[in-house]
């Protein structure tokens, strides 16, 4: 075990406040009842899942008949894709989505082509954003749905939800985005974007793991996914996930109240990274884009290295990354989202993702860098590419 961990994985997952296990903890102990049971235990479980849809409610500016609870993520982009889908598809079968989305996202898509809808995938420019002019030249007369994320989970690009939620809306056309990695990240009002469905994970913003939220404005035609009891209102069955709910709730809540001064901390550690890998360490080229980027998040491309090497000998000195986004990890294809930005297939496996958090502190980012340079250093001396680059110099 290395002596020291620093944990920069944070659009993985978060760790769980401690605020957040003390809300849960009386509905995973004392406080079992069934929501559904009408005496008083199960109306303590109720009660706390309305808090919580108020909490999630006032988070992002919308009402309380508009939250959803769901599994996570991935059940929130399931069901808002193929419940548009379905719900819709008297109206048409063409829908548009992107090619560097959540696999949650393009699977689902890739689902409905075989059950005979139209997908077009929309590439992104060489900075990862999706520009509302192509998502305008897509649409068709059978247009029923466009899913474009809010923010991307590997090179942090932040998309022009405002702008394609207008064009969406001028056409009647169902928007959903999936806002996973924007929540507890950057300000997400719903009420100052045109968007009809919204993905939200908790495990994202230093909640639980297996609880999300699916966000969908009054009037949405939307069929459901889950089919059972009449629980959230007839829309989305299973008995809840009352401790997993309660949390969500409350790390929305604590994410909203510390959003500016998180926002600050990680964009400060981001561009310090960024800057001593650019000025300490030859030939890198940041992922995406400085502008319109999540503060978060930094992405760098490392020639002459595997990625997965680095993450190994970055573990050994107690240093969490990622070599891309969790799904991509394990297989070794890589990242959907570095070859749609154009990077050729050796410089995508040699990228590396550094997500930080509010536990990360300045001085575990210094030693990070110093152990990243010498990792470099090690990894590129046993390359051969560039030790013959070095010879001929
Ligand atoms: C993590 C993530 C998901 C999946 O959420 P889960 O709660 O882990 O299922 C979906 N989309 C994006 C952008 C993510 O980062």
């Amino acid at each position: 075990m290395a002596e020291k961990t620093v944990y920069l994985d944070h659009a993985a997952t978060t760790p769980l406040k401690k605020e957040v296990l003390d809300e849960m903890m009386p509905f995973l102990t004392i406080n079992y009842g069934n929501p559904s049971s009408v005496y008083s235990a199960g109306r303590t479980s109720k009660n706390a899942i309305e808090d919580a849809r108020e909490r999630v409610a006032k988070a992002i500016n919308a009402n309380i008949n508009e939250i959803f609870f769901t599994s996570g993520g991935t059940e929130s982009d399931n069901w808002a894709i193929r419940g548009a889908a379905y719900a819709n598809k008297d109206k048409g079968k063409h829908i548009i989505t992107s090619l560097i989305e959540h696999h949650a996202v393009l699977n689902t898509c890739r689902q409905l082509e075989k059950e005979g809808f139209e997908v077009t995938y929309l590439a992104p420019d060489e900075f990862g954003i999706i520009h509302e002019k192509l998502v305008e030249d897509a649409i068709r007369k059978d247009t029923i749905l466009i899913s474009i994320m809010f923010a991307n989970n590997e090179i942090g690009t932040i998309q022009p939800i405002e702008g394609i939620g207008k064009i969406a809306k001028e056409k009647g056309i169902i928007f959903h985005t999936d806002a996973v990695q924007a929540i507890g990240n950057i300000p997400v009002d719903i009420k100052e974007l045109y968007v009809d469905l919204l993905s939200i994970s908790g495990h994202k913003f230093y909640g639980p793991k297996g609880v999300g939220v699916l966000y969908v404005k009054k009037g949405t035609k939307l069929q459901n996914y889950i089919l059972g009891g009449a629980q959230e209102r007839n829309k989305r069955a299973g008995t809840e996930n009352v401790a997993g709910i309660a949390g969500i709730g409350k790390a929305i809540e604590l994410a909203s109240e510390r959003l500016e001064d998180y926002e600050k901390h990680t964009r400060m550690l981001r561009d310090k990274t960024i800057e001593y890998i650019i000025n300490n360490i030859p030939y890198v080229k940041l992922n995406g884009t400085i502008e319109k980027r999540l503060p978060g998040n930094v992405n760098i491309a490392f020639q002459f290295i595997e990625a997965e090497s680095a993450i190994i000998m970055l573990d050994c000195k107690g240093i969490a990354a990622s070599s891309g986004s969790a799904c991509a990890s394990g297989s070794l294809d890589p990242s959907h989202v570095l070859l749609a930005i154009g990077l050729p297939h050796e410089i995508a496996h040699g990228s590396l993702r550094f997500s930080f958090g509010e536990e990360n502190t300045v001085e575990d980012i210094d030693w990070f860098l110093g152990v990243l340079k010498e990792v470099m250093i090690k990894l590129r001396t046993m390359s051969p590419l560039y030790n013959s680059l070095m010879k001929n110099q």
